[in-house]
C-alpha cells in the first residue's frame, strides 16, 4: 500500500476558457448521455476525479455561446450578447492523444444544460472553463466509500477506473431503475451497490446508515442532491463515528433550484 497522505491537497490551475465541438454522442444508459468534445484542449488538466468544469451553453436558437473572457477581475461576458447559462459538470475522461474530453449528462427534466444535451448534434459548439483547481483526496487509506446519485456517477466511475489494485472501495449509487445500472470497470477490490428508486430502494442516507464499513482508516466521498447528501453526511458522523476531516460531501443539485453547488460542512 502507498504511504498514507491524510489531508485533502488543493491544487490550483490557471483559468482558461475553451471553445469545444461535439465529436461524438454515446448513450451510456437511457438516463445518461456521453458527449465527447474536441477542439482547444491543449494544456487541459484534470487532476482529480471530483474536479468540475463550467460549461457555457448556447441558448436555444444560437449556434455558439458568447465566449466569456478571463480578466484580472474574473470572468467577463460580452454585454451585447445574451449571457450564456453556466453549469458545473465532471470531466469524465480526458484523452490528450485523441484530443477528446467526455462529459456525461443526466437526462433529468428541463434546464439549459440538459436541454442542450438532448438536442446536441455532432459539430455543435459550447464553451468550457476550468477546472480552476483540484482537490486531491487522501491516498493510502484502508478503505474508500463513494456515495452518490446519477449526477455523481461520472465521478464515481472515473474514481473506480483510476483506482489501483491495492485499494478497497465501496460504492453506493442511487439510480432511477435497472436500465441505469452500469458496468464500472476497476482494478480495485471494489463492491458497488445500486439502489433503484423505481423499486422503492431509493434513500442513500438509510443505505449509508445500514452499511458495515471495513476495519481501519477510511475516507468517505458523497455527492448528489442537497437534502440527501446532507443526511448521508450526518449518518457518516452519527452512525459510523467518522471524523469530519475524513468526509467530503457536496451538493451537486438541489430540488427546485437552478445551478446549485455547495460543499456540505458544518
Ligand atoms: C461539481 C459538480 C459536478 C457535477 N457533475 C455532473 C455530471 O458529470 N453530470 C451531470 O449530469 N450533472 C453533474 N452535476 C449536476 C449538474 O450541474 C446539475 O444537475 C445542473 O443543475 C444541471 O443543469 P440544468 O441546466 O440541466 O438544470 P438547472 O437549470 O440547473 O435546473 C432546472 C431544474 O432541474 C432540477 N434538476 C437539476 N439537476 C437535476 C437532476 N440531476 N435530477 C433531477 N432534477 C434536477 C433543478 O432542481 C431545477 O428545478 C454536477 C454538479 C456539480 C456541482
Amino acid at each position: 500500500m502507498s504511504p498514507v497522505s491524510p489531508a485533502i491537497r488543493r491544487v490550483r490551475h490557471p483559468l482558461k476558457i475553451r471553445e469545444l465541438t461535439v465529436k461524438r454522442l454515446t448513450p451510456v444508459s437511457p438516463r445518461l448521455l456521453r458527449v465527447t468534445l474536441t477542439g482547444d484542449l491543449a494544456d487541459f488538466v484534470s487532476a482529480s476525479f471530483d474536479d468540475h468544469v463550467k460549461l457555457f451553453l448556447p441558448a436555444e436558437g444560437e449556434s455558439r455561446p458568447s465566449l466569456p473572457t478571463v480578466t484580472e477581475q474574473g470572468i467577463a461576458f460580452d454585454p451585447t450578447r445574451p449571457r450564456p447559462a453556466a453549469r458545473d459538470y465532471t470531466p469524465r475522461r480526458f484523452d490528450p492523444a485523441a484530443n477528446e474530453l467526455d462529459i456525461e449528462f443526466v437526462l433529468h427534466g428541463e434546464g439549459p444544460a440538459v436541454s442542450w444535451a438532448r438536442r446536441a448534434r455532432v459539430g455543435d459548439v459550447l464553451a468550457l472553463g476550468g477546472p480552476r483547481g483540484s482537490s486531491i483526496l487522501p491516498s493510502g487509506l484502508d478503505w474508500y466509500l463513494l456515495v452518490g446519485d446519477e449526477t455523481a456517477l461520472p465521478a464515481i466511475a472515473r474514481r473506480l477506473e483510476e483506482a489501483t489494485p491495492e485499494e478497497c472501495i465501496l460504492a453506493l449509487v442511487e439510480v432511477e431503475d435497472g436500465d441505469a445500472v452500469l458496468d464500472l470497470p476497476t482494478a480495485a477490490q471494489a463492491s458497488v451497490t445500486w439502489l433503484r428508486r423505481e423499486a422503492g430502494q431509493g434513500g442513500l442516507p438509510d443505505a449509508v446508515g445500514e452499511l458495515i464499513l471495513p476495519e481501519g482508516d477510511g475516507f468517505a466521498w458523497a455527492a448528489g442532491e442537497y437534502a440527501s447528501i446532507r443526511q448521508v453526511r450526518q449518518r457518516l458522523i452519527e452512525v459510523h463515528g467518522l471524523d469530519r476531516q475524513r468526509i467530503r460531501a457536496s451538493s451537486y443539485w438541489k430540488q427546485g433550484e437552478i445551478a446549485s453547488h455547495e460543499a456540505l460542512d458544518d
